[in-house]
């Protein structure tokens, strides 16, 4: 099991709890989480740490959703954001230019909770 992971989905489950409390929700269906190939989290790994960073939550039982997001730096010779996919490959994979200028890939946010919100009775 991974601790890093672990500590991660600590916080994606803090989140949303706060979440559920402002909305009255007391389950929560399923998380969308964004994680970028450089971000440091594996999937796979968030994913087996899922069930045991959610026991004992609202978020217990509740589908991890995870959207994996490519890396991409700016290039200012083409103008434009080229995908890289090699880790700190900060390169331009296009023409060749070297750019520091990650515009994507770091990426590790909740990006919606699907939760069971109580209706007032009309
Ligand atoms: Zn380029």
């Amino acid at each position: 099991m991974c601790v890093h992971e672990l500590g991660l989905l600590r916080g994606v489950v803090a989140t949303v709890e706060q979440a559920a409390a402002s909305s009255g929700a007391t389950r929560v269906e399923a998380v969308g989480l964004r994680v970028g190939t450089l971000s440091g989290a594996e999937p796979e790994a968030l994913a087996g740490a899922w069930p045991i960073a959610s026991a004992g939550t609202v978020t217990e039982g509740a589908e991890l959703v995870i959207e994996s997001v490519a890396a991409a730096v700016f290039c200012p010779v083409c103008d434009k954001a080229q995908p890289i996919d090699e880790f700190f490959a900060l390169t331009c994979p296009v023409c060749g230019t070297p750019t520091a200028n990650l515009v994507s890939g770091r990426e590790f946010e909740v990006t919606y909770a699907d939760m069971d919100i109580p209706r007032a009775h009309t």
